[in-house]
């Protein structure tokens, strides 16, 4: 398990924990949730979330359904232009509809990359809770999350992207 992505902060490994983080939840669902710890058998006294406290600690509540992550969606859907996020959504949900879209590669890398990102700074967040760090501030995620993917594109990948015109037309 890759326990240590609690720990990550932004450096310049960070692209790296973001695809794996992608991985992870894409493949395997096995970031250590409340819930996934409890299912595997380990005692766990709560098993609610950490960032609303309302709901059992899935992985679908903790990135889709839960109040912090669907504002950061609705956020994203918002500056990308596309209905990147439903109600009641799931990781399983948001990549079948991302595999049925016919975009060209580097739209869809783009997006890709802004939805790691957002996923990322979501498990960050949820971290700073559980471990009392409030090390980030909620006001400043969706910045964060436009920023971190696009210095990602620019310094890590192929692209040439001026940051005006990512802020305003990200896709
Ligand atoms: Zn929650």
């Amino acid at each position: 398990m890759h326990l240590e992505l609690g720990s990550v902060s932004l450096c310049q490994d960070s692209d790296r924990k973001v695809w794996s983080l992608s991985h992870e939840v894409n493949y395997k669902n096995r970031l250590p949730t409340r819930l996934n710890f409890s299912v595997r058998g380990m005692e766990i006294e709560n098993i609610s979330c950490q960032v609303c406290g309302a709901f059992v600690e899935s992985l679908d509540h903790l990135l889709f359904d839960c109040n912090l992550a669907k504002e950061l969606w609705i956020k994203v859907k918002i500056w990308v232009d596309m209905d990147v996020y439903r109600d009641s959504s799931s990781w399983a949900a948001w990549v079948s509809w991302f595999d049925s879209r016919q975009a060209n590669s580097d739209s869809k890398i783009k997006l890709y990359v802004i939805v790691a990102s957002l996923l990322w700074h979501n498990w960050r967040f949820r971290n700073s809770k559980l471990f009392g760090s409030n090390s980030m501030k909620k006001v400043f995620i969706f910045y964060s999350v436009r920023s971190f993917s696009f210095n990602w594109l620019c310094n890590r990948g192929r692209f040439k992207i001026r940051r005006v015109d990512w802020l305003m037309k990200p896709l």
